[in-house]
């Protein structure tokens, strides 16, 4: 059962890397990444009292040598220019910077190696024994590549970390990306690694960016059979969502036994994200992070690492979901109602639409999906087929 809110246990358990400098990492007015949500986020959790100041931590920048680690060196002295204007438009194309989705901004080197710095200083925290959790919601940039800016992201935080995490502490990773896009950057930076399983479930890449994340891609080389995909049909509701999330994350973790789990919570699957397709509701956004932590207690002997990672509807749904994973991660999830009203004065004026007034969406927040039995029965059949090398296995195994 959850514990009460406050005291000395729980501070000492958790703890939320933070700083108003994550709001650096802007493109422009209009873009829809927007790390105001951060801080929305932040501000719905102080104003319920769930978020201590002895839990909150800053943020470090990482080092060019961490980020190296990952990614080019030409990449990351390419970024360097850009930021400071000095960037031909021609070479930044040839990085991915420049584009109409990852548009050149002041001192982009620093603000994303910030967010880089932020999910390491989480990963410390976590490894050194000074907490069993963390979050860092200004990372979760799954699209970054080794040599090139994709999809919003210009470094990839988690790819950077995990990569620390084996050189730094040796253990194994299970990376878990329920973003509603395929987790591309992180899957193909360790897709030949079995020291890394990668777990991805997303709306199918038949009409989304990145277009990836197909349930055949299983890893190479040593790597074949540590990567995970359920590409899951567009418009798919809770139930389905959440019938394919824990049956595979419990069979993932049972294969692979992980050290360390780190989750990327994009909250971009709900029904209001302008961006995608599918149509689920608050209602993950407390399943998410209630079986990563019992996953975490379960293998990892708590070790849990979450970050942060797409959601367009800032109003609306991303604060809601993001502090709904700190409260499971502080064992404060039993929270429902109405939100402060404190926080809905305070933004409801900055908002172009109008704000929720409970955690909880209501019941009839869309109108039925029509498709809804032959949606349930194709991703059903997905997490067949992507799971199918572990059932297989098993059978062996119990033959013998
Ligand atoms: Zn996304």
């Amino acid at each position: 059962m959850a514990e009460p809110a406050g005291g000395f246990i729980m501070s000492k358990n958790s703890v939320f890397v933070y700083s108003d400098a994550f709001q650096t990492y802007k493109f422009h007015d209009r873009h829809p990444f927007n790390q105001l949500r951060v801080k929305l986020t932040y501000d719905l959790l102080r104003k319920i009292n769930a978020l201590d100041d002895a839990q909150i931590v800053e943020p470090r920048m990482a080092t060019d040598e961490e980020l190296a680690l990952v990614h080019d060196r030409d990449y990351i002295e390419a970024v360097k220019m850009a930021g400071k204007g000095k960037l031909s438009e021609e070479v930044a194309l040839n990085y991915g910077l420049g584009t109409e989705d990852t548009p050149i901004f002041p001192n982009m080197h620093e603000a994303s190696a910030l967010l880089v710095g932020g999910t390491l200083t989480a990963v410390d925290y976590v490894l050194s024994g000074k907490a069993k959790h963390a979050l860092s919601l200004g990372g979760g940039l799954h699209h970054g590549f080794r040599g090139k800016a994709s999809g919003f992201c210009i470094y990839n935080d988690s790819s950077v970390a995990i990569k620390y995490i084996q050189e730094k502490y040796q253990l194994r990773v299970l990376y878990v990306d329920t973003d509603a896009h395929h987790g591309d950057g992180v899957q193909w930076t360790f897709y030949d690694d079995p020291n890394v399983c990668t777990f991805s479930i997303h709306e199918t890449g038949r009409y989304l960016f990145p277009g990836t994340g197909n349930v055949n891609e299983r890893g190479q080389g040593k790597g074949y059979g540590y990567s995970f995909n359920i590409p899951v049909d567009a418009f798919t509701e809770d139930e389905s969502w959440l019938d394919a999330y824990t049956q595979a994350l419990r069979e993932i973790a049972d294969f692979f036994r992980p050290d360390v789990i780190l989750t990327q919570n994009g909250v971009d699957a709900h029904y209001y994200d302008p961006l995608t397709h599918l149509s689920t509701t608050m209602r993950i956004y407390r399943e998410i992070p209630k079986l990563a932590h019992e996953i975490a207690h379960q293998y990892c002997d708590g070790r849990w690492i979450a970050v942060g990672g797409g959601g367009y509807d800032i109003w609306r749904v991303v604060p809601r979901a993001w502090a709904l994973l700190w409260l499971e991660m502080t064992e404060q999830s039993n929270i429902s109602g109405p939100l402060p009203k404190e926080w809905i004065d305070e933004w409801q004026k900055h908002s172009p639409v109008p704000l929720p007034t409970e955690w909880d969406d209501p019941d009839d927040l869309y109108p039925p999906i029509p498709r809804k039995a032959e949606i349930t029965e194709k991703n059903a059949q997905t997490v067949m087929k992507a799971l199918q090398p572990i059932r297989i296995n098993k059978q062996k195994l119990n033959l013998l």
